[in-house]
């Protein structure tokens, strides 16, 4: 970016402004270079003035939720990398049996006020450092010990496009499918998500089932990005798959196959880089593909 589109975006926007900022901050992994720009902007009209100009300019533009299924290489990421992190995006209001919520709302305050006013349904999320944007993107799910998807519960998203349009979709209207949401080039602004009255009790005790779960199949590592591949259709698990190719364990510099879960690769101590994950990457899709003969495609978006 030029200085003078830089000096730009600092006058014009409302907002937090940082340049050669790392995203390691900002990743669940802690790993990563640094945006050009990361704007945390204070309102809407920011947001759509950060989008019009981008557009206009031809910058690439990225959002970042709470950076749990990213993987940012080394050498960083060009352009303007904006993070929903104001009041204006992060409010969560109850609505008789749904709450509305800004995008930028971790998930994890989410359950918070849903178990407050004894709303369930989206217990199945606990324990994922997700935001409600990056969810709603990926589809956020499980497959054990239930299925469950973010999906079902989305009554609306409202989203703005890369003109700067604001709109609404019904849940029912978007295409979603497996870790994946049909909401490619624009940025989600808010969802109302319908959730059914429960004893407190009981959300309480479905959300200790699925704490102790996670535990027992995940461990209690910090420094991950969940699963690196999603699951192959018709096959056994990724994990299955990496662990009977004896990748348990496999390090390359700091990074780890974890040995709770051989679908998670782990930042050991904080000293990987994105370059021995990916290293690692290449090695279990080979082996994989070798014995198994299945490609394994990648849950975890890498950026750059
Ligand atoms: C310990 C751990 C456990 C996990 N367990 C699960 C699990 O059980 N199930 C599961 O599905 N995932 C799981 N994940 C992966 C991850 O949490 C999900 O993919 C999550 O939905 C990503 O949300 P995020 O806010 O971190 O998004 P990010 O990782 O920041 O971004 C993901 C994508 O969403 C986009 N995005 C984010 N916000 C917006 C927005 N406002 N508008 C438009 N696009 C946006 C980004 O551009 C990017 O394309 C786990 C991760 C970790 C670290």
């Amino acid at each position: 970016m030029t200085d003078s589109q830089k000096k730009f975006l600092s006058k014009e926007i409302e907002g937090k402004i940082l340049f050669n900022e790392p995203l390691s901050e900002y990743t669940t992994l802690k790993i990563g270079g640094s945006a050009e720009v990361f704007i945390e902007p204070t309102d809407t009209a920011s947001l759509i003035k950060i989008i019009k100009f981008s557009a206009a300019e031809q910058i690439t533009l990225s959002i970042i939720g709470r950076g749990s299924n990213l993987l940012v290489k080394d050498e960083g990421v060009k352009g303007i990398v904006i993070r929903l992190n104001s009041p204006e995006f992060t409010y969560i209001k109850k609505e008789k049996e749904s709450l509305r919520c800004g995008a930028g709302a971790k998930l994890a305050d989410l359950l918070k006020v849903a178990e407050h006013n004894e709303l369930s349904g989206l217990e199945f999320a606990v324990g994922i450092p997700a935001s409600v944007g990056g969810a709603i993107k990926t589809n956020l799910g499980t497959v054990h010990p239930v299925k469950k998807e973010i999906k079902e519960l989305i009554d609306y998203v409202k989203t703005i496009d890369l003109q700067g349009k604001e709109s609404y979709s019904l849940g029912r209207e978007l295409d979603f499918s497996y870790r994946c949401s049909n909401l490619f080039e624009c940025v989600i602004l808010e969802a109302k998500f319908n959730l059914q009255k429960a004893d407190k009790g009981i959300i309480k005790q479905k959300k200790s089932n699925f704490v102790d779960y996670r535990r027992k199949t995940q461990g209690t590592v910090s420094c991950s990005a969940g699963c690196i591949f999603k699951n192959p259709q018709g096959e056994k698990a990724a994990a299955y798959l990496i662990e009977q190719c004896g990748l348990k364990g496999k390090s390359i510099g700091g990074a780890e196959v974890s040995c709770q879960h051989s679908n998670f690769i782990i930042n050991r101590g904080q000293k990987a880089k994105a370059s021995d994950i990916l290293a690692l990457i290449k090695i279990i899709e080979k082996n994989v593909k070798k014995r198994y003969n299945v490609k394994l495609e990648l849950e975890v978006e890498i950026w750059e």
